[in-house]
């Protein structure tokens, strides 16, 4: 299959319209990551995107909506639910909301809660209008790759695979959404995002994050999202992530650094004249930067063939929760603090 890469525009965003509704599979951008999109309803093309990923048919689908009223028929919107609407949608807010036969089985794993959210991407949502249909959209990535943050990324991994790629540009967020689960008394994240704790308790009064989120499962855990049982990206390298002040940082990554015949390094902006004559990059200063530039580093990193990457993190708090729990996974949850 010839996979086209077009810039968005209203010749190819009818394109994809068109192949939508003929049951195909789109990848397109959000403010996130680009998502593999396919009609919601349509069994068939939700199976073509778990085809095209090679992802366990365990592992749910997000449904993007432009507006809430395209959730009629597909979910209970509860009080709550409404209220987190409110505040953050169009936002990288997912949400688990219990779902009518409406929806397939394929879309959710056989859950009886659908992933439901309303992208805040100019692109996302004039597709999502255009077509009018509940669309299915994992990760643009194949499994086990990172994320993919622009339209080049989708292109490596998913070239002959699906017959289109929407070009947006350099996706703002860098990270998937929050997922947070609805069913108990008080909101629950499960996977952290842009929209953070702080964030959701601002609206709901309470909200807590699954304990698993910075660490590995046990043996024999359930886990909370089905997505946090399955391998996470993980670098060909090998990944160990610091904490601490960059002075202290630096000292711990420049001793593994001369210890180590093929090592790079990714630290804050502030710290690069630390390593000076060293092969070090920029994730910016931020933990929102650093989200940002995350997957690309990844990613370039795989392509520079390094053997180990020396990455400074930030303390896995706050807004810092969304880039520590991937960099936790990339690095197999091997962190120092110093
Ligand atoms: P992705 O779209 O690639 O970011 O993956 C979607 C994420 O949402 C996965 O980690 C899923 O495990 C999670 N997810 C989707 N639907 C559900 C659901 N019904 N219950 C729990 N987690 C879900
Ligand atoms: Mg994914």
């Amino acid at each position: 299959m010839e996979t086209l890469c077009l810039p968005a525009g209203e010749e190819s965003l009818k394109l994809a319209c068109g192949l939508l509704k003929r049951g195909q599979v789109v990848a397109f951008p959000t403010e996130t990551v680009y998502g593999l999109g396919a009609d919601a309803l349509n069994g068939q093309a939700v199976r073509a995107i778990f085809e095209a990923k090679e992802r366990p048919a365990d592992n749910p689908l997000i449904v993007h909506v432009a507006e809430r009223k395209q959730l009629e028929g597909l979910c209970q919107v509860t009080a709550a639910a409404q209220r987190l609407m409110d505040a953050f949608w169009p936002g990288p807010l997912t949400m688990l909301l219990s779902k009518t036969s409406r929806v397939p089985d394929i879309t959710t794993a056989g859950l009886p809660t659908v992933a439901v959210r309303c992208p805040n991407h100019p692109v996302a949502l004039e597709l999502l209008r255009q077509c009018g249909l509940p669309i299915a959209a994992p990760s643009a990535n194949r499994s086990g790759r990172p994320s993919p943050t622009s339209a080049a990324h989708v292109y490596e991994d998913m070239r002959g695979r699906i017959p289109l790629i929407l070009d947006g540009g350099a996706c703002r967020v860098g990270v998937e959404s929050t997922v947070v689960d609805l069913s108990g008394n008080v909101p629950c994240i499960l996977r952290p995002g842009a929209v953070t704790a702080e964030d959701i308790a601002a609206v709901a009064g309470e909200c807590t994050v699954a304990s698993s989120v910075m660490r590995p499962l046990k043996e024999g855990e359930a886990a909370p999202s089905p997505g946090m049982r399955h391998r996470h990206y993980a670098p060909k390298a090998k990944m160990t992530v610091f904490v601490g002040e960059n002075e202290a940082v630096a000292k711990a990554i420049i001793a593994r650094y001369e210890a180590n015949e093929n090592a790079v390094i990714l630290a804050h902006e502030s710290a690069l004249p630390l390593y000076a004559g060293r092969r070090a990059y920029s994730l910016g200063e931020s933990p929102e930067e650093g989200a940002h530039l995350l997957f690309q580093r990844l990613r370039e990193m795989d392509e520079l063939g390094c053997s180990l990457i020396l990455a400074q993190g930030w303390k896995a708090e706050g807004r810092a929760l969304a880039v520590m729990n991937r960099m936790a996974r990339a690095a197999a949850f091997d962190i120092v603090e110093v």
